[in-house]
Parts: structure tokens; sequence; C-alpha cells
């Protein structure tokens, strides 16, 4: 019988989970505080950082807002990163993503200090990952590893194919199956024959950014199917890169979207918030 990964249900147990964490650093004299740093005022991007603040208060986590116009100088925003990087009340910094075009993301990442980098992007951090050692992972993929585990989907020795090779998400998302044994091939824009790669796929994780792509051809009879792609119609409905009525009749186990991976996202940035904080303390 198909098994349809429960974003929703699963996301919400980490933010109690979270929240617990909060109150007894609270408990112990300590507070936990996020600072959302969004430039210009991109409708997406609002709804992303209102959703990231609504999990803070949903937990416990003091957040920090920090705007900034649309045609803020690369600099004006390095200085307010700096600024939040020596403020010893904030845990963590968050810098919304897309920037306008006048501001390099790479020096926005690099600028943030690792401790604080709840995003897990910063290059410290994703050597962290590529060793093995202990840092704040990318949220995304984080949160695939949750769902996963707590769906009872063992990873060790599958075949594991993940379709997508950004820094963000799809890279920390096959380190991390690579981390619990997995065999993981990364595949992107220039492989050959992509069918014939993701049918081989115990776990096909799609993360490729194009709507609807991944139909039942591309999948293995009884594989588990993560959709980390998110698209919205112009009718203003959500969709991933997994076509998900074609596909679940195949699939064994499958995330929605929505209410799969997405959900994740913002419950792991609580969860590195936290981890950040107690880092911090010691
Ligand atoms: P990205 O930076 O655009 O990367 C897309 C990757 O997919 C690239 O590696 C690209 O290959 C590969 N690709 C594109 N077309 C392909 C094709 N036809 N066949 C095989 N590979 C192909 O995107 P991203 O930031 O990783 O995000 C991927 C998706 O996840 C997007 O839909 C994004 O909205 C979504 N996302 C969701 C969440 C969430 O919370 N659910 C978070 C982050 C991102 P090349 O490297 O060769 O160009």
């Amino acid at each position: 019988m198909l098994q349809i990964i429960d974003g929703k249900a699963i996301s919400a147990q980490i933010k109690d989970e979270v929240k617990k964490q909060v109150e007894k650093c609270k408990a112990d004299g300590r507070s936990v505080c996020l600072a959302v740093v969004q430039v210009g005022d991109d409708p997406a991007s609002s709804i992303y950082v209102r959703n990231k603040k609504k999990a803070c208060e949903y937990t416990g986590i003091e957040s920090v807002s920090c705007q900034l116009p649309g045609d803020a100088a690369q600099e004006e925003l390095l200085q307010l990163v700096d600024r939040l990087n020596r403020d010893p009340e904030v845990n963590g910094i968050l810098v919304q993503f897309p920037l306008p075009p006048q501001i390099d993301e790479d020096a926005v990442i690099r600028a943030i200090s690792p401790e604080k980098d709840v995003d897990g992007f910063h290059p410290e951090n994703v050597g962290k990952l590529c060793v093995g050692e202990e840092g704040l992972i990318s949220c995304t993929p984080a949160g695939v590893m949750e769902m996963l585990k707590r769906s009872g989907i063992s990873v060790e020795g599958k075949e594991c194919v993940v379709v997508g090779r950004s820094n963000h998400v799809g890279k920390p998302m096959g380190l991390l199956l690579l981390q619990e044994n997995g065999t993981v091939t990364f595949a992107h824009s220039r492989t050959k024959d992509l069918r014939e790669i993701t049918k081989k796929a115990d776990i096909l994780v799609a993360a490729m950014g194009k709507p609807r792509f991944i139909t039942s051809e591309y999948v293995k009879e009884g594989a588990v199917v993560i959709d980390i792609g998110i698209h919205r119609s112009p009718d203003n409905k959500l969709c991933g890169d997994v076509d998900f009525e074609d596909v679940k009749d195949k699939a064994a186990a499958i995330t929605p979207v929505p209410g799969g991976v997405g959900l994740m996202t913002v419950a792991m940035l609580m969860s590195n918030c936290v981890k950040a904080a107690m880092k911090q303390e010691v």
C-alpha cells in the first residue's frame, strides 16, 4: 500500500520538540533568537519570511526583523550581517534569498558567522558535512532525512538517486544520504539518459526545479519518491517536480506537494536555531 509521507505531521512533531528545547533554555535563563533579514519586498519572499516568523512564535524563538530597501547596496547588507554576527543576543541569522541583482549572494553567505549560519550554506558548514563533522546542515535536505527516519525508511545499502546538484539542495542531499550509507548517484542537466538512472533508484529525490517532470516512466516499482520541487501555477496551485498522480501507483512511498518537504524546511530552520544557540553557550 502506498505510504504518503506526511510532512505536516512530521514537521509539527519537530516544532513541538524544538518548543520543549526552547522552554528548557528559557528555564536555564537563556533565550533563543533568530534575526530574519529581507531585502526588498518580493511577495514570495515575504510569504516565506512570514512563515518563518510564525514558526518562531510557535516554538518560542524570538525573532528580530531587519528590512532593507530593494535598492540597498551590498555593503549595507554586509554591515548589517556584521552587526548581527557580533550581537550576543542573536543566535541565528537568516538572509532571505533571492537577493536583488546588485548583491552577490555568495558574498553574503560567506559573511555570516558559521556559528550563526542557520541555513547551513556557509562553506565551513558544507565542509563539515562533507567530512562528517557536526555543523549546521542545509534545512531542506536535513528535513528530508528526518522524513525518511521518522517514516521508518532505511537508507543503508539503498540505491539513491538525487536529481539536482545545487549547493543548497542537491549536493547536501546526496552527502546526507551517503552519510547514512546509501549508494548515491547525482543526476543533473548534463546527465545522459536520465530515465535509465532514475529507474534504478530505491530512493529517488527530485530537486531539479521542473514542474511535474518526474513521471512514472522515471520511477522503479516500489521506490521511495521524495519531491523537493516547489512551483506555483498561474492559477495559484502548488506542485512539485514529481507528477504525483502519475507516480503514486508505482511508488511505495511518496512526499506530496503541498504537505511534504516544504513544511520540513521551516521546522529544520527552527531546529538549527536551537542547535546554534546551544553550541554558542558552550
Ligand atoms: P537550482 O539551483 O535551479 O538547481 C536545479 C538542479 O537541477 C541543477 O543541478 C540542474 O542541473 C538540475 N536540473 C535542471 N533541469 C534538469 C533536467 N532536465 N534533468 C536533470 N537535472 C536537471 O534549484 P534548487 O535551488 O536546487 O531547487 C530545486 C527545486 O527545489 C526548486 O523547485 C526549488 O523551488 C525547490 N526548493 C524547495 C525547497 C523546499 O523547502 N521544499 C527548498 C529549496 C528549493 P545543472 O547543475 O546541470 O544545471
